[in-house]
């Protein structure tokens, strides 16, 4: 019966995610990148593109054209 205590576990976590993905919408993405990184326009490529900060906190530096802004 190990096997059924297994699905069920895992129909549990299934819900739960579910739960979640309602509550909380689907897991964050580009839209709120981690921290130091921003998406906004491109001026260079012309895209909604990822920047990075740089090491000195100055500058957002686009991680399609290595573009500064
Ligand atoms: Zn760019």
């Amino acid at each position: 019966m190990a096997q059924r205590q297994e699905d069920l576990e895992e129909a549990l976590l299934y819900d739960r995610y579910l739960e979640a993905l309602a509550r909380y919408g689907p897991p964050a993405r580009e839209e709120s990148p981690s921290p130091g990184h921003v998406v906004r326009y491109c001026h260079g490529c012309g895209m909604r593109a990822m920047f990075r900060l740089d090491p000195e906190g100055t500058w957002y530096e686009c991680l399609h054209c290595q573009h500064y802004a």
